[in-house]
């Protein structure tokens, strides 16, 4: 068998001009040589070509947008003359303190206060564990340098306070500093100046509201890597920890409605946008929220389903980039799930030639092409070269200079849309065979024990009835095949003639092969009674087992095998349970370390061992082959290591620590049935192309790269999405805005090759205040999440952490500067589209992998560090803010759930009942005066005393399906009190902390200060 993977085979070895080697493949359509290929004259044109499914007479059903052309402007696609639909408007933000703007102003107060009392108030807000963020310090004291090991002061101490309207640290420490709302504007909402007397607020604050100079301040490079603000002369390293003196006039409370709040923001956009059609006629134009219940229409640009940004639009110039920041990046999920009501993206044919592409940057047919010389030619949006129209493709141009099949072709009137793929796009020009799921089970005796076994091969019997399957098609085209194994691997032959299924047995896992080509990987439907017989069979078979010890590596690699011999691409879906310690290749020893927490060689914990997986990855990945990853741990496992290949094949890994059937079965076998059926797409690659002034550099996500372009994933499912960072190389123009074009080659799960083509047009000006009105601050926190998550594997957290607060006061200040109205320095305002970042920047600070603390698993820390790498925007916004809802609260008689609340405990009541979920986890916490009859209406017992776990659950469900994304999580239920609270207290993101982190208010108070530094 020749299985030379990508390198060797034309067109993936073929090089194009300008482009690395490798990526010519994904990149060599053929292109001259095919001009008039078809050679027909034009009549031939009148025919829609093959894979245009309906004219635009029977468009109803939604394929090409009806020409309704009042809002849809074809020269904003065409050539970029884009109509200023968005005047800039004047920055809107939310001014702390300006009471006639805003709602934020309760935390004004007269005057700046005297050095003396905001010494005390610094120290009582515990600002402390940010000391170290001077980076690098000279330390003033050895607090400043380890935040986490410091005793909190004891105001701080209580992690938690019993629930109450009020934040009381806060509320208490800060009150000196506060007024009512009602009192009159004034300069001193925020922390006051941590130098000795007021700041200055005038003129140099106050300047042209463009292209002033660069910010002041020390230097900040970019993120990550860079040099970060140095010791800030008068900012001490530290806060000592001083007890909280609490000085001054008695004190009146500070609202914790007063600070923004994300549940306001969500509830604000879904009653401004929710229920509407989100068309993507125009460039530039920001998305509803993810939040935000919406019907994406495709007019141009891709939904924000698949593509979203940091910003909507792009600065002009590397400068201003430089000047603000705010990273430039777009969020991909090339495959997300799209609701019922929007419609499927189409598949153009182009027949034998392959899809249309620029000659020069290969770059597909789109709508920012635009048609000259009669339709004769047209000019790429991306790289301005002219081409010639294929005779076969060649159409007349309207009045308006646009074709007049316009609206007949996705690719010319759509953001999204797919191309049937020819033979160059295929590995050694031959069609794929489809796929292959290897189910692969860990036979060992924890896991015949726990009845994990049984369970997944019961499971497997109704489940592989339910694999993917092309619309329309009867049966899925997947095949399927079964390995079983502990310190050897048996191979099952399930071919449909045999009455019984033959077991192989490999026990030499150094050189691993596959002992039948024939009968291993086979159609569920014609085997199935051999696999039933198989699934029936195997928790006998090693019933009596007493092999504890485990192979991993040779595990995958006998799936890579597989796939080579049956030459396909496909998924490994391996159950396993404990660290590889058997003697074969990828054996694996307990590092686990804890001592390493805190310092310099932490990053250690999360980089996986380098060798035997690096390479298996390599294999799968050059193979197609998707891992699957589902882990039963009793104990450390080195997740860091073991996960390392899923997370670069565009896999998953799911985790149930103390695995038993009975708690944890439910939860597992609907992660299971969720992942068998997912859509997906094989053996991708992903190229994201840019027009002029600026280019992708870097790439987050569960993805290989093997050069600076291509992205690789052995597979890609419909919740993966990759992160990419733009960089200017030249000046953008305002005028034509800027372009991104990601194109996905993959094959389908019938073993069709595809593209699948976004595209997006951003804006751009060289006005800052645009790029901060059009920020998403969802999509910012995801670019942080994951380039944080990233940089620890080659940085101390603490530089991490350092890095993100300044960044974060640097894009505020910046927008302080450039952006904002003057106001007195005291005043913290932020930019409207931004006023939550604080939140989730400082939520994102708080996760396990950032948080240094012993008394976290190593394994949960990087498992979750690697799950966030191929997140979508959707899940980073519920991870970092939970949503947690008010159950009492609830109308048994209606659809609607109640409004979420802040993640704070101020909000808890005793007589309460919330449901808190993330995406991960669930939690049903229940106040201790809940009056009974609220435990009758909701669950339908006596008392809070007959509620047990499962039977919750099932009720819970019955009250929210269809309402409640219930999937991927757990339902834990806590009482007021109990300890396991504590659990449920860490996703109170609002609140200080369980490891010593800082509240938001807090955060909020640090970072004001920060601003206020850079801006002296
Ligand atoms: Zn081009």
């Amino acid at each position: 068998m020749s299985q030379q993977g990508y390198v060797a085979a034309p067109p993936y070895s073929q090089a194009q001009p300008g482009m690395g080697g490798y990526q010519g493949g994904f990149g060599s359509g053929p292109a001259q040589p095919l001009y008039g290929h078809y050679g027909g004259p034009p009549q031939a044109f009148t025919a829609p070509p093959a894979g245009m499914m309906k004219s635009p007479v029977s468009s109803a059903a939604g394929m090409p947008p009806p020409p309704v052309s009042s809002q849809y402007n074809p020269n904003v696609q065409q050539n970029g003359a884009h109509p200023q639909r968005y005047p800039a408007p004047p920055a809107a933000s939310a001014a702390y303190g300006q009471p006639p703007q805003s709602p934020y102003n309760s935390m004004a107060s007269p005057g700046p206060p005297a050095p003396q009392q905001l010494t005390n108030q610094m120290s009582a807000m515990n600002l402390g564990s940010y000391g170290p963020m001077q980076s690098p310090p000279p330390p003033t004291s050895s607090v400043a340098q380890q935040p986490f090991q410091t005793p909190p002061p004891p105001a701080m101490g209580q992690p938690q306070m019993p629930p109450g309207p009020q934040s009381p640290h806060m509320s208490q420490q800060m009150s000196p500093q506060m007024s009512p709302p009602q009192s009159p504007p004034a300069s001193m909402p925020m922390a006051g100046p941590p130098l000795a007397g007021p700041l200055m607020v005038g003129s140099q604050m106050a300047g042209p509201p463009m292209g002033g100079p660069p910010m002041g301040g020390p230097p900040m490079a970019g993120q990550f890597g860079g040099q970060m603000a140095g010791p800030q002369p008068g900012m001490p390293g530290a806060f000592p920890g001083a007890p909280a003196s609490l000085a001054g006039p008695p004190q009146k409370k500070l609202d914790p409605d007063s600070i923004p709040s994300i549940t306001q923001v969500i509830e604000d956009d879904q009653l401004k946008k929710g229920g509407q059609v989100f068309s993507t006629n125009i460039r530039g134009q920001v998305p509803p929220l993810v939040t935000t219940d919406f019907t994406a229409q495709d007019q141009g640009n891709a939904s924000p389903r698949f593509m979203r940004c940091t910003t909507y639009s792009l600065p002009c110039t590397a400068d201003l980039a430089k000047q603000c920041q705010v990273p430039l990046a777009s969020i991909i999920k090339p495959f997300a799930s799209l609701p019922k009501d929007e419609t499927p993206l189409y598949v153009v044919n182009h027949g034998e030639t392959g899809p249309i592409r620029c000659n020069r940057c290969k770059a597909y047919m789109c709508p920012y092409m635009q048609f000259i010389d009669g339709g004769r030619r047209y000019q790429c949006g991306f790289c301005n070269c002219v081409s010639e129209v294929p005779v076969f493709y060649f159409q007349h141009l309207d009045h308006m200079g646009r074709r007049v099949d316009f609206y007949e072709r996705p690719e010319l009137s759509l953001g999204s849309y797919e191309f049937a793929a020819t033979l160059d796009y295929c590995k050694n020009n031959k069609l794929p065979n489809p796929p292959a799921y290897i189910f692969m089970i860990d036979v060992s005796y924890n896991n015949i024990k726990s009845g994990l076994v049984k369970l997944i091969c019961d499971e497997l019997k109704t489940l592989l009835e339910k694999l993917p399957r092309e619309e329309g098609a009867e049966s899925s085209a997947i095949k399927v095949g079964f390995v079983t194994y502990n310190k050897v691997l048996h191979f099952y032959n399930v071919k449909s003639a045999l009455a019984q299924p033959q077991m192989m047995v490999v026990s030499d896992t150094a050189e691993m092969f596959v002992p039948l080509l024939d009968g291993f990987l086979v159609n569920y439907q014609d085997s199935r009674a051999v696999i039933y017989n198989l699934l029936d069979q195997i928790p006998d078979m090693f019933a009596d087992t007493n092999e504890s010890e485990t192979v991993f590596a040779p595990v995958i690699q006998a799936g890579v095998e597989a796939f080579k011999a049956a030459e396909c691409n496909g998924k490994l879906f391996i159950f396993h349970s404990s660290m590889p310690t058997a003697e074969a290749p990828g054996k694996l020893k307990n590092r686990d370390d804890k001592k390493l927490v805190n310092t310099e060689k932490e990053k250690t914990l999360f980089q996986p061992q380098k060798g035997v997986y690096e390479q298996l990855s390599k294999d799968c990945v050059a193979q197609g082959c998707c891992v699957d990853l589902f882990l039963f741990p009793s104990q450390y496992m080195d997740m860091a290591t073991m996960a390392d290949v899923p997370s670069h094949t565009g896999g998953s890994v799911y985790k149930y620590n103390n695995f038993q059937v009975e708690t944890d079965g439910e939860h597992f076998l609907r992660d299971l049935r969720k992942d068998v059926q997912k859509s997906i797409g094989f053996d991708a690659i992903m190229r994201v192309r840019t027009s002029t002034g600026f280019r992708a550099t870097d790439f987050f996500g569960a993805i290989h790269m093997n050069n600076t372009t291509d992205i690789e994933m052995a597979a890609v499912d419909c919740d993966k999405a990759v992160t990419v960072e733009f960089k200017h190389d030249d000046t953008l123009s305002e005028e034509t805005g800027a372009l991104i074009q990601c194109a996905l080659l993959y094959t389908t799960i019938s073993g069709q090759r595809r593209l699948r083509i976004h595209n997006l047009s951003l804006h751009c000006s060289s006005q800052l205040s645009e790029l901060y009105t059009r920020c998403e601050t969802d999509s910012l926190i995801n670019f942080f999440a994951k380039s944080a998550y990233r940089a620890i594997l080659n940085q101390p957290l603490k530089n991490v952490r350092e890095i993100l607060v300044n960044q974060t006061a640097h894009m505020l200040a910046c927008y302080r500067k450039n952006c904002a109205s003057p106001s007195a320095a005291s005043q913290l305002i932020l930019p409207d589209a931004m006023k939550v970042f604080p939140v989730y920047m400082n939520s994102l600070m708080k996760t396990a992998p950032l948080v240094g603390s012993t008394e976290l698993s190593t394994d949960d820390r990087a498992h979750q560090r690697l799950s966030v790498m191929a997140m979508g925007v959707e899940d980073t916004q519920l991870l970092l803010y939970p949503r947690l809802i008010p159950l009492h609260t609830l109308d048994v008689n209606s659809e609607a759930l109640p409004a979420p609340v802040r993640c704070s405990e101020e909000r808890l009541t005793d007589s309460g009942m919330f449901l808190l979920e993330n995406g991960h986890s669930m939690f049903l916490w229940l106040g201790q005066a809940i009056p009974p009859d609220l435990i009758q209406s909701i669950f339908n017992l006596p008392s809070l005393a007959h509620l047990q776990g499962h039977m919750v659950r099932i009720h819970l469900k019955c009250i929210l399906s269809g309402t409640f994304s219930f999937c991927s999580t757990q339902l834990q239920i806590v009482r007021q009190r109990d300890k396991p609270e504590m659990l449920f207290r860490q996703f109170l993101v609002e609140d200080k902390g369980l490891h010593g982190s800082a509240s938001y208010m807090d955060f909020l108070c640090y970072v004001h200060r920060e601003i206020r530094q850079l801006l002296t």
